[in-house]
């Protein structure tokens, strides 16, 4: 887990709360009413009353409520000493400086007694939590203006392969346009890290060494695409061995084989993610953004799955858990999902407008359509 900053509420958005809060006082911190109308005793019940002043929002009647008079209160005022209830302004005959109340008040209505929302000591928000508008009005109205949360990841993030070329530049023959930067770049900005863009790292052991090591300094995590398969020029694998401990260096996934997982000096990571657009993506997905959610110390560090009834047959590859892309759509009252065409590796558009990952076990059996399975929401329909 990485350390805590207090942070001013403007920049909160979207990070983790490291503490649980506490509320300090009450809130409502006073009797506030409800209603525009008459702060009144119940017992005057069915009476005609002396209006004998006002209470507005930010503006207390500082008497009493004594008996046989009212005083007029607009909504978010406090209900003054000696009053019990509020009448709305719709139930009572106002004449000149006399009202007459309707019979049967009740002690209590119209107003949010001290405490109606959150009580002194309450836990309001549980640390691990993320903070959204409602988060940080709460931690406002509480009288936060700072909140701990966990400092972000720093991540140094880089392309390899003397194939690629920046965006924007007219690739030559054999070059193609650097996507996967652009797509890590988001999927881990989504994912709270904080991005140091290494550009594309060229297929020459020392100059990409130099390259990973002057960062390393600056950040907590390494993600690289590409250069983690078993070609000649493929020399993220050595590197990531050359400098600390390779733990993880092919998975049984599909796509996604040539997955790599060191760990470094002085407690950061890197993740060495394979060069297919989709590989890349699917790994962070599987890997990298739950590591980085964990990092944040959030509690929950999986995406949300969901039942879903396949709407196509699913063939398994034999020895390797495939996660499939799909699209989902809303059928009576089940969601169905339906795939988004060629799984191959290379091709984005199986993951762009995909709603969710569906698991598929290794083996010769596949899936049936019809069949339920639980789907790794992305996006709901
Ligand atoms: P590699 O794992 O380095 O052998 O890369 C496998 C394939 O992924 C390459 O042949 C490219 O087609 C593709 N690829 C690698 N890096 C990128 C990248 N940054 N952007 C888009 N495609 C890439
Ligand atoms: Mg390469």
């Amino acid at each position: 887990m990485l350390g805590i900053e207090r942070v001013a509420l403007a920049h909160c958005v979207g990070r983790v709360l490291a503490e649980d809060l506490l509320a300090p006082a009450d809130l409502p911190a006073f009797p506030a009413s409800a209603v525009d109308g008459y702060a009144v005793r119940a017992a005057d019940a069915g009476r005609t009353l002396h209006v004998a002043g006002e209470s507005a929002a930010g503006r207390p009647f500082e008497g009493k409520v004594a008996p046989g008079t009212a005083v007029r209160i607009l909504t978010g005022g406090v209900l003054p000493d000696g009053a019990d209830c509020v009448v709305m302004v719709e139930e009572v005959e106002e004449k000149g400086e006399t009202l007459t109340v309707p019979a049967g008040l009740k002690a209590g209505q119209n107003f949010h007694p001290p405490g109606a929302d959150l009580h002194a000591g309450e836990r309001v928000l549980p640390g691990g939590e993320q903070l959204g508008a409602a988060e940080l009005g709460l931690a406002a109205a509480l009288g936060f203006p700072r909140l701990p949360v966990f400092r972000r990841p720093r991540v140094a993030l880089m392309s390899t392969g003397d194939e690629l070329v920046e965006v924007g530049e007219k690739p030559g023959r054999g070059q193609i346009v650097d996507s996967n930067r652009w797509a890590l770049l988001a999927a881990l900005r989504e994912a709270g890290a904080e991005v140091k863009g290494l550009g594309i790292g060229p297929d020459e052991p020392d100059a990409l060494r130099k390259l990973v090591v002057d960062a390393l300094r600056e950040v907590d995590v390494l993600v690289t695409s590409g250069g983690v398969s078993v070609g000649t020029h493929d020399l993220v694998k050595p590197l990531l061995e050359s400098l600390g401990t390779v733990h993880v260096g092919r998975v049984k996934l599909k796509p996604g084989k040539p997955f790599t997982f060191a760990t470094l000096p002085e407690g950061r990571v890197a993740f060495g993610l394979p060069g297919f657009p989709v590989s890349s993506l699917v790994t962070f997905e599987v890997f990298v953004r739950p590591a980085l959610r964990k990092m944040q110390g959030l509690t929950r560090q999986q995406r949300p799955s969901l039942p879903v009834r396949l709407g196509y047959d699913a063939r398994a590859t034999a020895d390797r858990t495939e996660y499939q892309r799909v699209t989902l759509r809303r059928e009576a009252n089940e969601l169905v999902a339906e795939t988004t065409g060629s799984q191959s590796s290379s091709r984005l558009m199986s993951l762009a407008g995909a709603h969710a990952l569906v698991r598929i076990p290794a083996g010769d059996q596949g899936i049936k359509a019809g069949t339920m399975v639980d789907a790794m929401i992305l996006a709901l329909p």
